[in-house]
């Protein structure tokens, strides 16, 4: 199992592959340099982008995550507001402070290169960071950003003994590896999925601090609605796409403020549908704009859970801190089953490893909190990737706005809907869960590459006709930041 600690990260927008995992690698990078060598000794960094990273990075910031990396930044703690302030030295002076301390020339046009067209073995999203000291020695390290924020070296990629694109929870109380075998452990042992979950994370660390680090997710969460509430605006990167969850939040509170209106829902019956959307909107937005993003289980499509979240806050008569601590979990029990088994990265399977996942994990959780048994939770999460299959990954421009922030909102009604029709039913199911899983895996290898985050295929391809004044590169980033 997948911990929790690893499946929801708190991080920076707008990717998880293609920002906050290049960021945790610049990272790396520099401790594993350190436990080796004399960074002062560091004359120069070169940066190689490949692949996906390369073909769609510029749209992600994947450059300016990386500089942020090496400046000694990390995806958590980052103070987002702040990235423009911390990236002039760059753009302005061609200086480059590592880790914050040591201080070289860089020169992002010369020192960063970009192969779209080349792909490692391993995975799509492969950078190489490589020093060079004053000797002339230079020291290189390959990383692949798997998805969700993940990251391996080339090391752990090509090591015959693990599976390192599954960080797992070692020997836990209830271990599983497929739905078929959480189903029978829950129902054996009188569990639910959440309590599974819990069990196992409490095997490594004491209640109390997964606890916090689930409250801690659900108040980032909140903040991050909160945050794309409050802003309106043009989106950063070029396309002019206009935030829209200040405008709709404002008319919403407005309907809910009518005589006629019964707590947040007026007049209108679905008005729900219209905060959730909001929700999602709000959520996405930020994360366009490089804010503050729990990956649930990635940034593109980490407006779902959140989202559906609030449905329960807002909506649901039941709501309290621990049935969000519920929720969260049983969402890491079918992220892990899918993590495991198949894949969470739009640039492996598409958007449907990455909207479809989330969309399952939220509507498993919400059945769960509705009261449902494990076996109607499984066919929430069923339900939830069965109609996202084949979806493609094909952001316009390479920015994670068209069609990635409605995409997210469409996912969350349709996880609410799972959920609810899931609960309706006996959790019977014609096809399992695992059976979907596995059919998503085998949907992402026959997809085109063009429809797998290349911004070269499907609504990406609008760009290339119709738009062309398109902005790229670093500058753009630097000023999105
Ligand atoms: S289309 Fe889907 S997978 Fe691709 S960047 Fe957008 S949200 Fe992520």
């Amino acid at each position: 199992m997948i911990s929790i600690f690893d499946l929801f990260k708190i991080g920076i927008g707008p990717s998880s592959s293609h920002t906050v995992g290049p960021m945790v690698a610049a990272q790396q990078f520099l401790q594993s340099y350190r436990e080796q060598h004399d960074l002062s000794n560091v004359v120069s960094i070169d940066i190689d982008l490949y692949g996906s990273l390369a073909a769609t990075g510029e749209g992600h910031a994947t450059d300016t995550a990386i500089l942020l990396g090496l400046l000694g930044h990390t995806p958590e703690y980052i103070d987002t507001r702040e990235c423009a302030n911390y990236l002039r030295p760059i753009m302005d002076e061609q200086r480059l402070a590592l880790a914050g301390e040591h201080i070289i020339d860089f020169d992002t046009k010369t020192h960063i290169h970009w192969h779209p067209d080349t792909v490692l073995p391993y995975h799509p999203n492969a950078l190489s960071i490589a020093a060079t000291t004053q000797s002339g020695d230079t020291y290189t390290q390959t990383y692949y950003s798997i998805g969700g924020g993940f990251v391996i070296n080339q090391d752990d990629a090509t090591h015959p003994d693990t599976d390192p694109a599954s960080p797992t929870i070692d020997n836990p109380p209830y271990p599983f590896t497929n739905a078929a075998d959480l189903l029978t452990m829950c129902q054996s042992e009188n569990l639910s999925i959440s309590e599974v979950v819990l069990a196992n994370e409490c095997h490594y660390r004491e209640i109390e601090t997964v606890y916090r680090y689930l409250d801690r997710i659900w108040v980032v969460m909140q903040d991050c609605v909160s945050a794309g509430c409050q802003q309106d605006g043009i989106l950063p990167g070029g396309l002019s796409v206009k935030r829209r969850a200040k405008a709709l939040h404002e008319q919403l509170l407005y309907e809910a403020s009518q005589p006629d209106a019964k707590d947040k829902v007026g007049a209108d019956k679905l008005a729900a549908m219209d905060w959730v959307d909001l929700y999602a909107l709000a959520v996405n937005e930020e994360n366009a704009n490089g804010g503050k993003i729990v990956t649930a289980p990635t940034n593109g499509a980490a407006g779902i859970i959140p989202a559906v979240l609030h449905y329960y806050r807002d909506f649901l008569p039941n709501y309290d801190i621990q049935g969000v601590r519920k929720f969260l979990l049983t969402a890491a029990a079918i992220g892990s089953l899918i993590k495991q088994n198949a894949s969470i990265s739009g640039a492996e399977v598409g958007c449907q490893g990455e909207v479809g996942s989330a969309c399952a994990m939220a509507a498993a959780a919400l059945a769960e909190i509705m009261g449902g048994s494990p076996a109607q939770c499984l066919n929430a999460a069923e339900i939830g990737i069965e109609h996202n299959l084949g979806l493609t990954c094909d952001p316009v421009a390479g920015l994670v706005q068209v069609p990635c922030i409605e995409r997210n909102a469409m996912a969350s009604i349709k996880a609410i809907n799972a959920a609810r029709l899931a609960y309706r039913g006996d959790g019977q199911h014609f096809v399992s869960l695992d059976k979907v899983i596995e059919t998503m895996k085998q949907t992402g290898a026959d997809m085109l590459d063009k429809y797998k985050e290349t911004a070269r295929g499907g609504l990406a391809v609008y760009a290339n006709t119709h738009i062309p004044t398109v902005q790229h590169g670093v500058s753009v980033n630097y000023s999105q930041c």
